[in-house]
């Protein structure tokens, strides 16, 4: 949400938020950072993309001038303290895109730095560099969406031309930061690039867990059918091979949402899929960050929360 002020962009709606309230870190989805821990979940209004199937299209198309009215006024020490006092070990940044909202975020992860609290967000990971920048000083974790591929895809589902700065600006944060990626699959229309996805994102780094989202389609696609769960289950069996952390959820009772072990394939953590976002831990297996089993690594970030207790 910006505006041209003299030769400057500036924020049109600083710190006006769309949502605040605590979740579980296992429903935004973050599988693989503090299992079972609970987060401050945050959003703005508006977005540079305009997906056909937008979940939160009532936030990320909506005009703003009509939407603030119904958002928060909430300064950066008004979040810190909503997180503190809902014992939130962490803010995420989710329902909108992040990049759109970027000096209010920088104000609120100063404030949160300063507070010992780990931001993280969710974000459509299409930006220039200079913001991907801004972004990787606000925030210690990233579930990036990788959409689809083709230019194809690209224009008539999302609006754009090409993928490859998202594909450059996972490659760039998985460099320094916990990353996990999200793919959104529409069948016939992303799921012939699920091999093609796999290989790009294990030539970046093989541990990045990726959630193959089972696209429940609204907005202007509402009342297209939804993928078929086997197809996709089968479509997955060569990208299994190439990542070691693949899960596929986003409907009630998927069977794909545990950690396994890369090495023997026991499992490590287990969790409860509910759909539409509202997984939840069900119990961790392992010993710290290792396999039960044959004591291999599990790749986790943990979040070490310095936050000062509410007095
Ligand atoms: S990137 Fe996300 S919030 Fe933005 S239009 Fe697409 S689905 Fe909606």
């Amino acid at each position: 949400m910006y505006t041209r002020s003299a030769n400057n962009i500036v924020e049109r709606f600083p710190h006006r938020w769309s949502s605040c309230g605590a979740a579980v870190i296992e429903s935004v989805p973050f599988y693989h950072v503090s299992p079972g821990s609970r987060c401050l979940v945050i959003g703005t209004a508006s977005c540079n993309f305009r997906c056909r199937y937008c979940s939160n299209a009532f936030v990320a198309k909506e005009d703003p001038f009509v939407y603030v009215k119904k958002m928060y006024h909430l300064e950066p020490e008004d979040i810190i303290r909503a997180a503190r006092r809902l014992e939130c070990h962490s803010i995420v940044f989710n329902v909108n895109e992040p990049a759109v909202s970027i000096p209010s975020l920088v104000e609120l992860g100063a404030a949160a730095k300063a507070e010992g609290i780990p931001m993280g967000c969710l974000s459509n990971g299409y930006m220039t560099g200079e913001s991907v920048e801004i972004l990787a000083s606000i925030f210690s974790f990233f579930n990036i969406s990788l959409k689809g591929l083709s230019s194809e895809f690209n224009r008539r589902y999302i609006g754009i031309a090409s993928s490859e700065p998202i594909v450059r600006n996972i490659e760039r944060l998985a460099r320094g930061w916990h990353v996990e990626v999200t793919t959104p699959l529409i069948e016939g229309a992303n799921d012939g690039e699920i091999d093609v996805m796999a290989d790009i994102l294990s030539d970046i780094d093989r541990e990045i867990p990726w959630h193959v989202f089972r696209l429940l389609p609204e907005d202007e696609m509402k009342g297209e059918r939804y993928p078929d769960i086997s197809d996709i289950d089968a479509a997955l069996t060569s990208a299994r091979q190439k990542l070691r952390y693949i899960y596929f959820h986003n409907f009630v009772g998927s069977a794909w949402v545990n950690t396994q072990c890369p090495r023997c394939h026991s499992v490590s953590i287990e969790r409860v899929s509910l759909g539409c976002g509202g997984d939840k831990l069900k119990r961790v297996v392992g010993i710290g960050d290792r396999c039960p089993a044959c004591g291999s690594p599990i790749r986790m970030l943990n979040l070490v929360s310095n936050r000062k207790e509410n007095t």
